[in-house]
């Protein structure tokens, strides 16, 4: 097995082994967020027909040349087309419909003047301009026609699409699947959140933040417990998570003597690909291929920040890539640091930073502490300063790239126009 690999070579190695998991068709009102595995091709047209774009009066070009408000021109109100109603027959020479917006524009008319133009009249209608070509006419199929490819597979559906979607009358929609996940923590000094925590007890808090994590990108988890520091006991919730597409287990993946979860994922027929990634936090991390199923398995670091920081690196890209996601990274800024930082060359280093917009862009303060235990620092920052495995040293006023974590920080107080 492979040990030791940069950031770069194991997120490779793990989304060349991530497959895009197939489609399942569900209701359109329920496909926000969701990626689109087929295309959606319009069988109808829309607006099906021409219709108003304004409360006013159909009417014919040719009856209004010179008309103004100084020299205004009555026509007869033939009929009227009320919005979801029909004009009863086609508009004649000299003629003039009363209209309503979205109403269909009766055969023979070719523009609609809008009733701010005119006296309002009921049976006679006094045009006080001359309308434009087509003016405030809607143009039948000016969204779509029939035939026209409206979304492509591999669309993120948002709002507009869902809209899209009931306008050509889709009520069901192809999407990838979720990929399911199963969370499993495991330590024997490890109690839920609701248990004391005297005599060396550590509440198991990674289950929450990574399960989290999941949800946050619609992927499904589903929490296996904690497993304590024996093979068996790890080998039978393992056994359980193994129905899910993904099974994600934290701590026990290093080399002490309670550390059994590599053996036990041998021993389940997961193939271990690398142990060990050139980053901190977040060295002791494993990953595998459950043959011949093909369920993929991270063996993340137990303390919360390295477990925390992998999955972003490793797991959530995987997991996008699985929902058929094409932009599966984070965005990644660059940022004036606000201090300098000192490290060893030899592993890239992910500070977790807060971000502030200056005057000359972002500024990047590192939050405190960066020992891996100190979880509270990621609420404290909104980002990773990416700081490359050679370097030493990064200086005050240096330029470093963020990848932000916090999609809300490019959300403002102001409204910024
Ligand atoms: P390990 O990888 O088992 O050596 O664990 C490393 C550190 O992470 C230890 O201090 C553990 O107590 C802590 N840790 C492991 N699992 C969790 C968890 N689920 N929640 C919070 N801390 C954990
Ligand atoms: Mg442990």
């Amino acid at each position: 097995m492979r040990e030791g690999l940069t950031v770069d070579e194991a997120q490779n190695l793990i989304l060349e082994a991530t497959p895009i998991l197939p489609a399942e068709t569900i209701s359109a009102a329920e496909a926000s967020g969701r990626v689109l595995a087929e295309a959606i091709v319009s069988t109808r047209r829309h607006p099906p027909a021409d219709c108003s774009a304004m409360d006013g009066y159909a009417v014919r070009r040719a009856d209004l040349a010179g008309v103004s408000a100084d020299k205004p021109k009555p026509l007869p109100v033939a009929f009227e087309v009320p919005a979801g109603g029909r004009a009863p027959r086609p508009l004649e020479a000299g003629e003039a419909a009363r209209i309503f917006t979205g109403a269909p524009l009766p055969p023979g008319a070719d523009a609609v003047v809008m009733q701010e133009d005119t006296d309002q009249g009921a049976v006679r209608v006094e045009i006080r301009s001359e309308p434009g070509v087509r003016e405030n006419v809607r143009d039948g199929g000016e969204d779509f026609e029939i035939g026209d490819r409206l979304i492509e597979p591999g669309a993120v559906l948002g709002a507009s699409h869902l809209g899209v979607l009931a306008s050509v009358g889709r009520t069901i929609v192809s999407v990838h699947q979720r990929p399911r996940v199963a969370i499993l923590s495991g330590g024997d000094e490890l109690v839920e959140p609701d248990r004391p925590v005297d005599g060396g007890r550590i509440v198991s808090s990674n289950s929450y933040t990574l399960a989290a994590q999941c949800r946050e990108i619609g992927a499904q988890p589903t929490y296996l417990g904690i497993a304590g520091d024996r093979p068996e006991e790890i080998e039978r919730r393992m056994r359980a998570g193994l129905r899910a597409d993904v099974l994600v287990s934290s701590a026990g993946v290093s080399v002490g003597d309670h550390d059994h979860v590599r053996e036990v994922l041998e021993k389940l027929g997961c193939e271990l690909q690398f142990w060990g990634v050139l980053m901190k936090p977040g060295y002791p991390l494993t990953f595998g291929i459950v043959a011949p199923t093909g369920q993929l398995v991270f063996g993340l670091p137990g303390n919360p920040v390295s477990a925390a920081v992998t999955f972003e690196q490793f797991v959530r890209p995987a997991l996008r890539r699985m929902m058929g996601h094409r932009a599966i990274h984070r965005p990644v800024i660059h940022a004036t640091l606000a201090e300098s930082i000192r490290k060893k060359p030899g592993r890239l280093h992910f500070v977790r930073v807060s971000l502030e917009h200056g005057p000359q862009g972002v500024v990047a303060t590192p939050t405190g502490s960066q020992s891996s235990g100190v979880l509270t620092s990621l609420i404290r920052g909104q980002g990773l300063a990416v700081i490359p495995l050679e370097s030493a040293s990064v200086e005050r006023g240096e330029s470093v790239r963020v990848q932000v974590l916090d999609a809300g920080f490019f959300d403002g107080a102001e409204r910024g126009f």
